[in-house]
Formats: structure tokens, C-alpha cells, sequence
């Protein structure tokens, strides 16, 4: 399996609650290595310009308000089949139907306060990590 980078963000809903550090424990459990790491109070632009793909579905305006009420934790995930790895332990969308374990599961709350993002492909990966890191920002892995 290739090593990969994927992109994580803790979202408000966790940082508020304290649980940003739970996550990354978890995460580093999981055999991720964690690159590089931001806290940040996303602009209601970066918020809109990072989910410009899910510009036309109705809950839009709620996404973008709920990413940019408070700060998020960002990071930038490596271990073997990254992408896909990672998607696993965050679990479905909706925290009720996630797996026992997920982060999802453990931290969110509804299908849209649901803890954490994940990168869901390699391109989008590649993509969403120059989005908020330059390259002179991401460690290479030990
Ligand atoms: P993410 O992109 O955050 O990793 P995902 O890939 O599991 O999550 P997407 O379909 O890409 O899910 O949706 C992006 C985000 O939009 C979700 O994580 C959630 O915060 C929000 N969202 C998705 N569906 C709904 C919905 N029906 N109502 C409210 N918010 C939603
Ligand atoms: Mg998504």
C-alpha cells in the first residue's frame, strides 16, 4: 500500500468541547503520522471557497455558518492508503449511523456538527492540503 497524505480538519463542534486532542490521540493510535498542525477561526470566504462543491445543496449556508463559528484544528494525515484509512476510522457522515469507534461516532453530534472533515480522494487530498499549508509547513514524516 502507497503512503499517502489526507487532509483532517476537527471541526468547531469538537474544538468546543474539547475533545481536538482526543481525536489526534486517536488518530496517532490508528498509525497516522501527523505532519503538520494549525488552529484557526476559518473566514467566511475560506470557509465558502473549501466546500465550493457543495455550493448548491440546501444545506450550504449552515455548513459554511457552522465551520466559521468558532476555531477548527487542522491536520495533515500520512500513513499507508492514507485517504482511505482515515475515512474509516471518521465514520459515516451521520454519527448515528457510524460504526462503534469512529471519531464520528465518539465525538459528533448530528449530520452536520460531525466532528471532523476527511479528505475523499487522493487528488481532492493533494488539493485541500496546499488549501490551507505550504509545502514548507508539512514535515516530512521521519
Ligand atoms: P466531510 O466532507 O466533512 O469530510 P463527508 O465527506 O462525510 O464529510 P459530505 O457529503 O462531503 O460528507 O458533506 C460535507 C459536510 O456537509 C458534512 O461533513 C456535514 O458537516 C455537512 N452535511 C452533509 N450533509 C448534510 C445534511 N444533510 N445536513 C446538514 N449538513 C450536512
Ligand atoms: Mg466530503
Amino acid at each position: 500500500m502507497a503512503t499517502e497524505r489526507t487532509l483532517c480538519i476537527i471541526k468547531p463542534d469538537a474544538v468546543e468541547k474539547n475533545t481536538a486532542g482526543a481525536v489526534l490521540a486517536l488518530l496517532e493510535s490508528a498509525g497516522f503520522s501527523i505532519l503538520a498542525l494549525k488552529r484557526t477561526h476559518l473566514p467566511q470566504a475560506v470557509a465558502e471557497g473549501f466546500y465550493a462543491v457543495h455550493k448548491a445543496r440546501p444545506f450550504f449556508g449552515e455548513l459554511v455558518t457552522f465551520m466559521t463559528r468558532s476555531p477548527v484544528v487542522i491536520a495533515v494525515l500520512e500513513r499507508d492508503d492514507a485517504v482511505a484509512q482515515y475515512r474509516k476510522v471518521m465514520g459515516a457522515t451521520d454519527p448515528a449511523k457510524a460504526d462503534a469507534g469512529t471519531i464520528r461516532k465518539l465525538y459528533g453530534a448530528n449530520v452536520g456538527e460531525n466532528a471532523v472533515h476527511g479528505s475523499d480522494s487522493l487528488d481532492n487530498a493533494k488539493n485541500e492540503i496546499a488549501y490551507f499549508f505550504a509545502s514548507s509547513e508539512v514535515a516530512p514524516s521521519a
